[in-house]
């Protein structure tokens, strides 16, 4: 493998910030948008302060390709008052082809997408429709280049599909594995964390993952009615193995794919009649707030800081991802955002969340 050279270090954490349109909700209560960017930079207003501005600098940001957003005087935005409208495919040329690659290299790689309930993280993940997100167009140009390189190697890639709830693993794929206390996550020392008994299925066309995707996202959301749960608040796992034989050379690389959509940043309320679900609340804050200490763990081994501990072992999202991100692995997160005044609070803390990515 090569040595980490500092140009890798660095690049180790990207991050892109997506700004949907507004939707009906926000519109018919007349809202304002308080973002604005410049390439690279994004800032938001408090609308009871308009005085209160905070920059924050990521690699990508955008706004979505599909309305047309008013800034704060009512003036629609073009594209020279900054920021890009980026449809999926830019989306994926952005951030998905640089994930493929590096697979491909044989390196692991997460993608994880990140915001409130509501802001985009399905739409830029899975897309809707004819809007294929990152995860089919990532499948299919997988498939695609398995083929266009077939001389040169044999391919195998076998999908995996998990959700996290609570902090416990249910597989997406069999629906046999809801017994109580969910799978169990275990840990070899060349294997590191897995979860034992977890289905997975050697695929041969992006056909063929898109159906078991869409079959796992039914169990997902009837998994969560039959919770009496929400299924926005369970993390979403999608893992590609791949591995590649190269024949000449009689050599393997194996590498992981792993494509993350959060639970919702959104603080949990809790009501009284939501008072036994206060350890769901505590759960999945866990596992977001590990992630976020291990990715700004990371971030700072990036920049040469000195780090004593990165907390992978703190939650099953960080166990589960530890192989796929920091080292070699390349991490990207996409974080989602609403344009409107109403959700000041909600976006400003997922930009403070993904500016420690960096
Ligand atoms: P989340 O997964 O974060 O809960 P969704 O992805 O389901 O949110 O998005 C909520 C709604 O907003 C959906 O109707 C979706 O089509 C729309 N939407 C989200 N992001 C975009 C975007 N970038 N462009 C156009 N519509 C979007």
């Amino acid at each position: 493998r090569p040595k980490h050279s500092d140009m890798m270090q660095k690049d180790c954490v990207r991050v892109a910030v997506r700004v949907r349109p507004f939707n009906k909700r926000e519109r018919d209560a007349g809202s304002r948008c308080i973002i604005s960017m410049v390439p690279s930079s994004i800032t938001i207003q408090d609308p009871r302060d308009p005085q209160n501005r905070r920059s924050f600098c990521f690699d990508y940001t955008y706004w979505s390709h599909s309305g047309f957003i008013q800034d704060t005087t009512g003036k629609y935005l073009s594209e020279d008052t900054g920021g890009r409208y980026a449809d999926q495919d830019t989306v994926f040329q952005d951030l998905g082809e640089g994930i493929l690659e590096n697979s491909l290299q044989g390196y692991n790689a997460t993608l994880l997408a990140y915001g409130q309930t509501g802001s985009g993280k399905s739409y830029s993940m899975m897309g809707y429709g004819a809007n294929k997100g990152l995860v089919p167009k990532l499948c299919e140009r997988l498939f695609e280049s398995i083929k266009e390189n077939q001389d040169s190697r044999r391919c195998q890639v076998f999908f995996s599909m998990l959700e996290i709830y609570n902090e416990q693993v249910i597989d997406l794929l069999s629906r046999g594995s809801r017994a109580a206390g969910g799978l169990r996550v275990r840990e070899e020392q060349h294997r590191g964390f897995y979860v034992e008994g977890l289905r997975t299925v050697p695929c041969e066309t992006a056909q063929q993952v898109e159906q078991l995707t869409e079959q796992g996202m039914r169990t997902r959301t009837t998994a969560a009615t039959h919770m009496n749960a929400n299924s926005s608040r369970s993390h979403m796992l999608i893992s590609l193995q791949l591995k590649q034989i190269f024949s000449k050379e009689s050599t393997t690389k194996q590498s992981n794919i792993n494509l993350v959509d959060l639970a919702g940043s959104e603080r949990q309320k809790l009501s009284g009649s939501e008072a036994d679900r206060l350890k769901e609340g505590t759960a999945i804050n866990l596992s977001l707030t590990t992630l976020g200490n291990v990715i700004s763990a990371l971030a700072d081994v990036a920049v040469g800081k000195k780090v004593v501990h990165i907390p992978y072992r703190e939650s099953v999202l960080t166990k589960l991802l530890q192989s796929a991100l920091g080292g070699n692995s390349r991490t990207v997160m996409i974080a989602t955002l609403s344009p409107a005044d109403i959700c000041y609070e909600e976006s400003l803390s997922t930009l403070r969340y993904a500016e420690r990515a960096k």
